[in-house]
């Protein structure tokens, strides 16, 4: 079994999240075993996500006058686009393949 930790050689500082209480901690922690050594300061702070809200595609939509659910749809199309520019999507079938095409052997 390893001794314990004397704590003496670096720290780092990290912050910690304290989701009931709505605050950001930082705290200064030993870099050999991450016990917390000290406390730097906190703040109050709650998330207020806006998931892809602001993505170009859906901004446009609603600037076209697109119903929100449909505007919606549209991101979710664009953000699918840029996973296959990725090559996430490299293998799949052609737009509009059919079982048993030639040229496709997944299908
Ligand atoms: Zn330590």
């Amino acid at each position: 079994m390893a001794p314990p930790c004397v704590h003496d050689g670096g720290h780092s500082a990290v912050g910690r999240y304290l989701r009931g209480p709505g605050r950001l901690r930082f705290v200064l922690v030993c870099d050999a075993c991450g016990a917390e050594r000290g406390d730097v300061d906190s703040l109050a702070y709650r998330p207020n996500p806006r998931p892809y809200a602001n993505h170009p595609a859906e901004l446009v939509a609603r600037a076209l006058g697109v119903e929100p659910a449909r505007a919606g749809r549209i991101r979710l199309a664009a953000l699918l686009c840029d996973i296959d520019a990725g090559g996430v999507g490299r293998g799949a079938p052609p737009p509009g393949a059919q079982r048993g095409d030639a040229g496709w052997p997944g299908l």
